[in-house]
């Protein structure tokens, strides 16, 4: 099938309401291109570098998504147009893209990543440690704005444990919009488990192997 072919696929799977960010790691800027022109505008990457260079050559009504873990000495490389970034998981990482912001004199929505596996792993806060991050970040940090949440769960066969892990997390999520209407986004699902995160409350699912193919 076509790259357009998958694309279309996974649309039609997708309830209205749901975000879908192809995620085009490790795949060529053509690849991107293609899925653009088929209506495709929001793309996830998970390194700094990969994405500049892609952004580089690519049309600018593309949304980029960071989704993988960022360290804070390259915020600056995206802060200028990244779209979404997904894996805020510390205070010091926040108060960088804030200061990066400033620079390029926007404010940068971001997503808090909450740690749901049980894998050591995957990055991401706890709840508890979000829950402080929420409540007092807004005057250190006013060019950053936190719309929401993002989680993995755990890479196992066993679908029992990632609903549950899924659920623990749209628990909380619901809780934090009742404070923070502002967090209107629940990023969780991957090709291997967005069905379950739908059914569990996602509203953005983040999908590479499914569009793409497999990465080598
Ligand atoms: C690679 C990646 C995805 C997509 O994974 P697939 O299984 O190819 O759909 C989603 N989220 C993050 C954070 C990733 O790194």
């Amino acid at each position: 099938m076509s790259l357009a072919e998958n694309l279309r696929e996974i649309k039609n799977k997708l309830p209205e309401g749901v975000t879908l960010v192809a995620v085009s790691k490790t795949k060529p800027a053509e690849a991107i291109q293609t899925l653009l022109a088929a209506g495709q505008l929001d793309f996830g990457e998970n390194k700094v570098q990969e994405m500049i260079e892609k952004q580089a050559v690519l049309p600018d009504n593309i949304r980029w998504h960071l989704i993988g873990h960022l360290q804070k000495n390259k915020v600056k490389y995206i802060a200028e147009f990244v779209h979404l970034i997904h894996s805020v998981d510390s205070e010091k990482l926040l108060a960088e893209i804030n200061k990066q912001a400033v620079k390029h004199q926007r404010v940068i929505p971001c997503l808090l990543q909450i740690k749901i596996a049980e894998e050591d792993t995957k990055f991401g806060m706890d709840f508890k440690d979000a829950k402080e991050l929420m409540n007092n970040y807004k005057s250190n940090y006013p060019n950053v704005k936190i719309v929401g949440l993002m989680g993995m769960a755990t890479l196992t066969d066993d679908e029992n444990q990632i609903r549950r892990e899924f659920q623990q997390l749209n628990n909380s999520f619901e809780s934090f919009k009742e404070e923070f209407p502002e967090m209107e986004i629940l990023s969780m699902g991957m090709t291997g488990d967005y069905a379950i995160a739908i059914s569990e409350g996602s509203n953005m699912v983040r999908i590479g192997s499914a569009i793409f193919g497999e990465r080598s």
